[in-house]
């Protein structure tokens, strides 16, 4: 950026939220600009496993969450589908003692009841679902509304769709305020973007990104692991 840049949003950060804020963001109309110190999805991002799960979550926010969730990814698979590798396969939670099957349906219940689709599952049936499955089962719960995507392919495809100006390779150093405290845009190591909203998108760093706009942002890094294998 030789100049400062003026916009109606900069989002910080090009992962996943980043991406979504910028295409929701630009459907309303406003001007976006998409900055990240690294490439799309070069944070957590492109260390994920996309799947869009309501099986793991029990009725609450979250849940909800993941509910409206996947409703936007369905209809953003209308178009998008192959580009992102959309696939709505199903989940299936099994038990493998009558104890454990019947706490998994007690759970399915509530779950149902906050609009979930969540199957019960017979032990003579569970190989239709999934023949890798080990013998001797008690049973499972299959929940149809579980899907998953290609989390660096969706990241990219979605700022792509967005139409908002990318900046990689440019680190944010400060959120600029104006006197009243207002919130100005943000600066760069490699120029000033000026907008009257920032979005902070900046994942597992939000907590500093937020320092630097005097906000204090109990985020914490949580380590996880995918190990990619084939059946043996
Ligand atoms: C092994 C593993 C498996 C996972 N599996 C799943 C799963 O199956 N389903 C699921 O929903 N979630 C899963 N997750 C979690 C999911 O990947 C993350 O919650 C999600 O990717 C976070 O996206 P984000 O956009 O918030 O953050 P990030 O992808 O980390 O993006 C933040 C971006 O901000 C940028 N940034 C930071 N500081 C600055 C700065 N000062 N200036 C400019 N840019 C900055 C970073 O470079 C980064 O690109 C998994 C995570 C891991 C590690």
């Amino acid at each position: 950026m030789s100049k400062p840049l003026t916009c109606d949003v900069v989002v910080v950060g090009a992962g996943m939220v980043g991406a979504a804020c910028a295409l929701y963001a630009a459907r309303t109309g406003l001007d976006v600009a998409v900055v990240d110190r690294g490439p799309v999805a070069g944070g957590t991002t492109g260390a994920g496993e996309g799947n869009l799960l309501v099986s793991d979550k029990e009725p609450g926010p979250e849940l909800d969450l993941a509910l409206l969730s996947g409703r936007l990814w369905a209809d953003l698979a209308e178009e998008h589908a192959a580009a992102v590798e959309y696939e709505a396969k199903g989940g299936v939670v099994v038990a493998s003692t009558p104890d454990g099957l019947a706490a998994l349906e007690t759970f399915a219940t509530a779950q149902r009841a906050a609009g979930v689709l969540a199957e019960p599952v017979t032990a003579d049936r569970l190989h239709d679902l999934e023949p890798h499955l080990a013998p001797g089962l008690a049973g499972a719960v299959h929940y149809p509304q579980d899907t998953q995507v290609m989390p660096a392919l969706a990241a990219a495809r979605l700022v792509r769709a967005s139409g908002a100006r990318l900046f990689t390779g440019h680190t944010v150093t400060e959120v600029l305020r104006a006197r009243d405290g207002s919130v100005r845009g943000v600066r760069t190591d490699r120029g000033d973007l000026h907008a009257p909203a920032v979005v902070n998108a900046a994942g597992t760093w939000g907590r500093e990104v937020a320092a630097r706009a005097g906000v204090g942002l109990p985020v914490l890094p949580r380590r996880g692991f995918v190990l990619v294998t084939e059946p043996l």
